[in-house]
């Protein structure tokens, strides 16, 4: 089981792993929904959500964008998933397939 953590390990990502445990709840996660649970331990009040994995208050329509961000890795060229390890040219498809495949 490997933990995807990228404040407190140099770790880059939870390659080649199915599940990851959440570093917040130690809850085990399939790789398809890191993204999504991470997401949901983020706390409302008002208008924003505090990120569960900077702390940073996020305005909850800008908020999945945000916890997506945590996923994103940049490379010499282009972008790299920081849930399945994939790269992409663009930040723009790396985001969607993070959507896609991770929430
Ligand atoms: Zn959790
Ligand atoms: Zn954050
Ligand atoms: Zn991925």
């Amino acid at each position: 089981m490997a933990e995807l953590c990228f404040a407190c390990t140099d770790r880059e990502y939870a390659v080649p792993v199915v599940n990851v445990t959440c570093t917040i709840c130690k809850k085990t996660v399939s790789w398809r929904e890191a993204v999504k649970h991470y997401a949901e331990h983020g706390k409302r009040s008002g208008d924003n959500v505090a990120c569960p994995l900077c702390g940073a208050k996020v305005k909850s329509r800008e908020y999945r964008r945000h916890v997506r961000m945590h996923f994103v890795k940049r490379r010499e060229r282009g972008y790299m998933c920081g849930v399945c390890g994939r790269s992409f040219i663009t930040l723009r498809s790396l985001l969607v397939h993070i959507q896609k495949m991770h929430e």
